[in-house]
């Protein structure tokens, strides 16, 4: 927005619109360049902040934002969870994997919670697998972007899922909280030693926290060599490309890194907070441009 568009608002009215992004810690979250990126391209007055809110006081936190009426947000770790109780609605998604990454107020006032990681997951996976309901997916992981990512899965209706995590228990709560919301068939399998990827035609989503800010960690996995057809996909976003996603190179595997999914969930909040299309090109130059200040 240009200083004169924002000048206007402040000195007739009506003030720009105020977005935030509240989370434990946030120094280091790049949502709020992402997205005045985007408001800026769009001529879109709104004004976003980060805030970092401590656990004890999050509840007067929400109820304040609420109260100034904000007209959305972001959250993220660790409240995805506990903002749930604060909201009028939740989309299925959230409701499904019982998680909010973005928060809308409705003409009407009332606010809804919505998880877009997993669609913008799903966006970036189908623009290079158009054929995906017929495809096998296995995901590693059970925590936040896993259940996104796996929920989003079966909504989709893809053929199988099988969901493979350090502490079983949280791969099989997760499948057992999805069972029958479509036809996928959903499972999980016991992660004991290094798992062997050797599967043609596969889908692999690395979902677990391994690796981010670490470019030379790696979870336990082997690629065979020489597989034809199959997808590698890690949610870690820095580095873009992670140890993972190397050694699904070198086995001969296409790979979607984290970037992509993390412009699209953004992109998808911002359409639902503007109703316009922002710019997913610009948006992933302004986080690029942000990790290169790290
Ligand atoms: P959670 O803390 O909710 O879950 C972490 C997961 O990683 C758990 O399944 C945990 O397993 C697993 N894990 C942790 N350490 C290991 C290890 N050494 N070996 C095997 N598994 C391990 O985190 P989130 O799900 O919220 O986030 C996961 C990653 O996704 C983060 O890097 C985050 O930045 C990224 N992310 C990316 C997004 C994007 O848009 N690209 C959006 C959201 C998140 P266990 O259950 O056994 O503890």
């Amino acid at each position: 927005m240009d200083t004169n568009t924002s000048l206007q608002a402040l000195m007739k009215g009506p003030l720009p619109p105020l977005y935030f992004c509240i989370g434990n810690p946030v120094v280091g979250n790049p949502t709020q360049h992402m997205m005045e990126k985007a408001f800026e391209q769009l001529g879109y007055p709104g004004r976003y902040l980060t805030i970092e809110v401590d656990p004890d006081e999050l509840e007067p936190s929400i109820w304040g934002l609420l109260a100034m009426h904000f007209q959305g947000g972001n959250v993220t770790a660790p409240f995805k969870q506990d903002v749930l109780s604060y909201l009028d609605e939740l989309t299925e998604s959230a409701s499904l994997c019982d998680a909010v990454n973005c928060i809308t107020r409705k003409d009407d006032g009332t606010y809804i919670g919505d998880n877009t990681d997993g669609k913008g997951f799903l966006q970036s996976l189908v623009e290079i697998a158009p054929d995906l309901e017929r495809r096998k997916v296995v995901v590693f992981g059970s925590g936040g972007a896993a259940s996104a990512i796996v929920t989003e899965l079966a909504l989709h209706g893809v053929r199988e899922v099988v969901v493979v995590n350090r502490t079983l228990t949280r791969a099989k709560t997760l499948v057992d909280n999805l069972a029958g919301i479509s036809r996928t068939t959903l499972s999980w399998e016991p992660w004991e030693g290094i798992y062997q990827i050797k599967e043609h035609d596969l889908v692999v989503v690395q979902a677990t926290s391994v690796g981010l800010f670490q470019p030379d960690d790696c979870i336990k996995v082997a690629f065979t060599p020489d597989l034809h057809n199959v997808i590698a996909c890690d949610v870690v976003f820095n580095p873009v490309e992670t140890t993972f996603l190397k050694k699904a190179k070198l086995a001969g595997c296409q790979t979607l890194d984290g970037l992509g999914m993390l412009v699209n969930q953004g992109a998808i909040a911002v359409k639902q907070w503007t109703g316009k299309e922002p710019d997913r090109a610009l948006m992933r130059l302004s986080l690029e441009e942000a990790f290169a200040v790290c």
